[in-house]
């Protein structure tokens, strides 16, 4: 008997637990190999149900053979990345984490799509998160914000022809990504949002398409893009700042109106600061880093997180000389999805230059940002 766990506890965990045991289990046997036992679920945050297990505790497992790999059924669209990011830091082999295929009611009745159930992370062609920027600028200003958006002193939308381009090349290697998340800088300023949305929808059909935007320019929506939106099912997501308080009830009512389906964050009254001038080596620091899963499409590279399309603003407002040119080029030729794939788990130049800050209130930058604005040092 194989004994393995499968991440999470909802019941696309349960179902893949469920067919990974019975008719996985038995087309193995069929084939002359051993049945499947999954021992555990692994959780991120503190177990708590029966079974469930941390990473930690997973690892502990894994290292005295007691557990020899571990599932991510494909609906944790999210945490996804995070939890890669976390085993291969807790010292899991690449090799012994699998992706589950996308998982319906008709799946266990169907052999053939029972024999295809888990693949090697690194077999499987597909990414579970993707971010693009449509502008590059935004009409909020926070301070410390990650994407340097107050630095932005022009209008900087991204080129569309370029972008069908990008997204046609990344598609190529990658057919089927989980959640193509749209954002900036602020969305909604750029007024071919919905050309970038249709074409999205285009290339990925299976793909949720989420619009993140502060919210502020929710209700001069056009009825141009609004109809967009719901032909090609995008959702909106709101990261609610204080400016948004008084207004909030409004905007969700005309998205319930508008029946443009949306999430919202908590409040927002924190922010931290990340930036270090002072270069580290510590490479854990990549692994533990939330926006290392935030994978980002921009000017035919991929990169783990935005920081190496986005930190020319800051190099240009105070004239240093941080890590820009990084990324992967979606353009090589002898570039396979597979090492796409592994490249996206290493660490870059520029995160040496991203540390733990402390949380602060949140603010609008004011006239004239100066670095403390976002360096720790
Ligand atoms: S709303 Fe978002 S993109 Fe705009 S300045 Fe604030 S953190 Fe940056
Ligand atoms: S540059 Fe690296 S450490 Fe910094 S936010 Fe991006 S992935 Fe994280």
């Amino acid at each position: 008997m194989l004994h393995i766990a499968v991440f999470g506890n909802t019941k696309w965990s349960l179902l893949m637990k469920d067919i990974l045991e019975k008719e996985y289990s038995d087309l193995l046997l069929q084939n002359g190999g051993e049945g499947i036992h999954v021992d555990n679920l692994v959780v991120l945050g503190t177990p708590q149900g029966e079974n469930e297990i941390s990473v930690r505790e997973f690892a502990q497992l894994y290292a005295s053979g007691k557990l020899i790999s571990i599932v991510i059924p494909k609906e944790y669209y999210i945490h996804h990345n995070n939890l890669i990011l976390a085993l291969l830091r807790a010292g899991i082999d690449i090799n012994d984490i699998y992706e589950g295929i996308r998982l319906s009611g008709e799946v266990r009745t169907n052999p053939e799509r029972v024999a295809v159930l888990i693949t090697p992370t690194l077999s499987d062609p597909y990414l579970s998160y993707l971010e693009f920027h449509v502008a590059d600028h935004c009409n909020l200003n926070c301070k410390y914000c990650t994407h340097y958006s107050p630095l932005v002193t022009e209008p900087v939308f991204s080129d569309f022809e370029r972008f069908c381009s990008d997204l046609q090349q990344l598609k190529k290697l990658i057919p089927d990504i989980g959640i193509i998340r749209i954002l900036g800088g602020e969305p909604l300023l750029n007024p071919e949002l919905g050309r970038f949305i249709a074409f999205t929808r285009k290339l990925y059909p299976a793909s949720i398409i989420t619009v993140v935007t502060n919210g502020l320019l929710i209700r001069q929506m056009s009825p141009d893009l609004i109809q967009l939106m719901k032909e090609n099912m995008a959702f909106i997501h709101i990261s609610f700042y204080p400016p948004l308080q008084e207004t909030i009830g409004e905007i969700k009512r005309f998205l319930y109106e508008q029946e443009i389906p949306y999430t919202i964050t908590e409040m927002t009254t924190k922010f931290s600061k990340t930036q270090t001038l002072t270069p580290h080596s510590d490479e854990d620091f990549f692994y533990g880093c939330f926006q290392a899963s935030c994978t980002c499409l921009q000017d035919g590279k991929l990169a783990p997180c935005y920081a190496p399309f986005t930190t020319k603003y800051f190099n240009a407002a105070f004239s240093t000389k941080l890590p820009t040119d990084e990324g992967i080029d979606l353009y090589d030729d002898t570039l396979t999805f597979m090492r796409l794939k592994a490249e996206l788990l290493l660490p870059m130049q520029r995160c040496r230059y991203c540390t733990s800050g402390d949380a602060y209130p949140w603010e609008i930058i004011g006239k004239h940002s100066v670095p403390e604005d976002w360096v720790v040092d």
